[in-house]
């Protein structure tokens, strides 16, 4: 199972959050069936995903990550809980492109750049806050940076890795580095920061020497006195259900309902995050269709 750790030096001016999440993005890949590039693309959001969801310090919490910058990939989309299990998908994951000229998978123009990303932290209380920025380039991490400098005004250092095997797209290794200076820091600090940052090896190299995440987060943090603050064990996770599918088939027109189901007299639904099927028959999506008519109806009196 995969970890996300979070340190925080002990004068409390830094925070670092480091994921393993290998399992996860195999998983995803192996669920949706994902190009290089869509895996690379869809794994980076995922990635991060899990470390600001365990940023949200409620287990119920949750927090959706959506980019659509106009690439072929289409839209790629994240949600994590509070706990870091995530799960996402990517509209067209069997798009593929050439190799960037330095080798690397072009999830930048995968995403491509022309758009936006939008958060939304959903604390279970009502009211979910949301924010969006530009993208920068679609390369994830970057559009992460700065999406907390413009939209929370949090200097952050994110860093995300997804290495696939060129010749089994299965083998994978992904990981991810998010750093945060927090109101607490000297200028002493950031400057120290700066210098880690600037000579940290890539989190998938580190990874593959056998660092595990603490050894991560220290390393980015050399020089401080650290602690750690917590671990959780992630994966990837689906919250689906029949009833999950029903709420979402009642907001349906009851005819567009109706028209769901095919000559032998059944509709299947997929669920875009885990590609589970739920099977409904004619008389479910009537059911269905007259329950959310009533409803409607008791809503105008
Ligand atoms: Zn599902």
């Amino acid at each position: 199972m995969d970890k996300v750790l979070r340190c925080i030096t002990s004068n409390g001016g830094i925070m670092a959050a480091a994921i393993d999440s290998t399992y996860i993005v195999a998983t995803a890949q192996q669920i949706h069936h994902t190009s290089a590039v869509a895996t690379a693309a869809l794994g980076r959001l995922l990635t991060a995903s899990s470390m600001m969801g365990t940023m949200l310090k409620k287990s119920d919490a949750s927090i959706t990550l959506k980019m659509n910058g106009g690439g072929p990939l289409g839209s790629v989309v994240a949600i994590a809980d509070g706990k870091g299990n995530c799960r996402g998908y990517v509209e067209h994951p069997e798009v593929e492109l050439p190799l960037k000229s330095n080798g690397k998978l072009d999830v930048g123009k995968g995403i491509g750049s022309d758009g936006l990303l939008g958060v939304i932290r959903d604390y279970g209380e009502g009211n979910p806050y949301s924010g969006q920025v530009e993208l920068q380039t679609g390369e994830v991490a970057e559009d992460i940076t700065h999406y907390y400098a413009v939209s929370e005004q949090i200097p952050t250092v994110c860093a995300l890795g997804v290495l696939v095997d060129k010749r089994d797209i299965r083998q994978i290794l992904a990981g991810g580095l998010l750093i945060q200076v927090l109101p607490g820091a000297e200028e002493s600090d950031i400057a120290k920061l700066e210098e880690n940052v600037n000579q940290l090896n890539s989190v998938t190299s580190m990874l593959a020497k056998g660092m595990n995440i603490e050894e991560i987060c220290r390393t980015a943090l050399n020089g401080f006195d650290v602690e750690v603050l917590d671990e959780y064990s992630v994966s990837y996770a689906c919250n689906c259900s029949m009833e999950r599918v029903e709420r979402a088939l009642s907001t349906l027109k009851p005819e567009e309902l109706c028209s769901l189901a095919d000559e032998t007299g059944y509709a299947e639904v997929k669920c875009q995050y885990c590609n589970h099927a739920y099977r409904l028959s004619v008389n479910d999506l009537k059911r269905i269709a007259e329950s959310s008519h009533a409803k409607q109806n008791m809503e105008k009196n």
